[in-house]
């Protein structure tokens, strides 16, 4: 269990815990691993305060003089607070409940406490419905919860939109998108789903497909411009992840996510669509109980938001050098190094020190630019 072994030692507080939870065995049989792995990160040489708190340095601001303060809760659960005012955990505190999801503010303190998120069943990281936070991502009460947005409605593509491939042996603009498109992703250009419509006929459309089924939006990449207002056309609601269903689908742990929806085609991952992320993603990336892997694109004025947001959330980042010369995004890896090794170069240089990133993305941004 990992529970003070010496009772003797414990605050008059913490051993009416512990005896409210013997008298009532059957909540200790129902305990669940979060709590059970909470109290074995408790360090030795934790202090047990006469009013029911437990305090230890903590981890997270570099406290050497005990003000972090744990205090377990009648209902089987925990609270922590940090006395140290710079501290994040003093500003805003957190705390688990039995029944909640295991993810944002109070995983991000047991892997800071040394936890390995691996040690939790994933039943118990997803119960993320019943979990309960506000908008800054603290917990409270019963009555609020972390809004996240599952639904979106359908959404229609230009006027006669039909399958690129189809079109392409029809219409002559179709065959030019059709060629463009093969030339930067060769052979997927035909395992996508991309499409064409003679009223956007300069466009190689990808609709966005919701759960297989419906489709919520899509984007149009104009073939003809390479800047500029008319590069992309496009309709989705601001608060979709391009390829958000995956979270429920797929049984990873790691989810990559990228700017650009077509190179998350590619990849099989997630797109935000844009280097600022709305509150309502975040949110979604919080409470899915992954860890999400954000990959920048190398380009000055783009980067910065969209490390930021890894970088506050404590989510992990991946800068390879893309190995060509030219590649700034994973869309140019994938076409030069393929799909495998684009995952590979990926996995091997995933970090959370975001300030390391910043200084690499900025030489890479820079090299690119001459
Ligand atoms: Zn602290």
């Amino acid at each position: 269990m990992g529970r003070p072994s010496d009772f003797t030692e414990c605050s008059p507080a913490l051993n009416y815990f512990l005896l409210e939870n013997l008298l009532f065995g059957i909540y200790i049989n129902s305990m669940s691993d979060i709590i059970d792995e909470f109290h074995a990160l408790i360090p030795t040489n934790a202090r047990h305060s006469g009013t029911g708190w437990t305090n230890m340095c903590c981890p997270s601001c570099g406290d050497t003089r005990f003000r972090g303060g744990i205090k377990f809760t009648s209902s089987g659960g925990w609270r922590y607070y940090c006395f140290n005012s710079g501290c994040i955990f003093c500003t805003q505190p957190t705390g688990w409940e039995p029944g909640n999801g295991f993810g944002g503010r109070p995983r991000r303190l047991f892997e800071l406490m040394g936890g390995d998120i691996r040690t939790i069943p994933t039943k118990e990281l997803l119960s993320f419905n019943t979990q309960r936070y506000n908008r800054r991502g603290e917990e409270i009460g019963t009555s609020e919860r972390l809004d996240v947005t599952y639904k979106f409605p359908e959404v229609g593509l230009p006027p006669e939109t039909m399958p690129l491939m189809e079109a392409s042996k029809k219409f002559r603009k179709a065959a030019d998108v059709f060629r463009w498109a093969y030339g930067r992703y060769g052979e997927w250009t035909k395992e996508l789903p991309f499409a064409w419509s003679p009223q956007r006929d300069k466009y190689l459309i990808l609709p966005f497909f919701h759960y297989d089924d419906i489709i919520v939006g899509y984007v149009g990449r104009n073939i003809e411009a390479s800047s500029g207002g008319n590069r992309f056309i496009g309709r989705a609601p601001t608060d979709y992840i391009f390829n958000q269903h995956i979270l429920s689908t797929m049984s990873a742990k790691y989810i990559i996510v990228v700017e650009s929806p077509i190179d998350a085609a590619l990849l099989g991952c997630l797109a935000t669509r844009s280097s600022v992320l709305t509150q309502k993603q975040i949110n979604l990336l919080t409470v899915s109980g992954k860890d999400p892997v954000f990959i920048p694109d190398y380009k000055a004025g783009e980067y910065e938001s969209f490390l930021n947001v890894a970088k506050e959330n404590n989510w992990c980042v991946a800068v390879p050098n893309w190995i060509s010369r030219d590649a700034t995004d994973v869309g140019d890896s994938i076409k030069t190094n393929g799909k495998l090794l684009t995952i590979e170069l990926i996995m091997k240089n995933m970090t959370k020190d975001c300030d390391a990133v910043e200084t690499k993305i900025r030489a890479l941004a820079k090299w690119k630019e001459t």
